[in-house]
């Protein structure tokens, strides 16, 4: 099977590093962030790659922890930032 998506371990805990500090301890993303952040998930929440848990079919990632990485970029270039 080819690999289409090469993240590294250090991003995928980066991500879930960001996402538990944003839900659980203060959520410092700035305005624009919070705007990328859900025009990226309006994005996933319709794209058939999404599963029901989150996770992108094209990539392997858990989109949550995904997104709030603003260096992250949809495998599909679906995302418009
Ligand atoms: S990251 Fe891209 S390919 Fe994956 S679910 Fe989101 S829009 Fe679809």
């Amino acid at each position: 099977m080819e690999k289409k998506y090469d993240i590294k371990l250090e991003e995928i805990l980066r991500g879930w590093g960001k996402l538990v500090k944003i839900k659980f301890i203060k959520n410092d993303l700035s305005e624009k962030e919070k705007e990328i952040v859900a025009e990226r998930l309006k994005t996933c929440n319709t794209c058939p790659n999404r599963t029901r848990l989150y996770i992108c079919k094209s990539c392997g990632c858990f989109l949550p922890a995904k997104v709030v990485l603003m260096n992250q970029k949809c495998i599909e270039n679906k995302w418009p930032h």
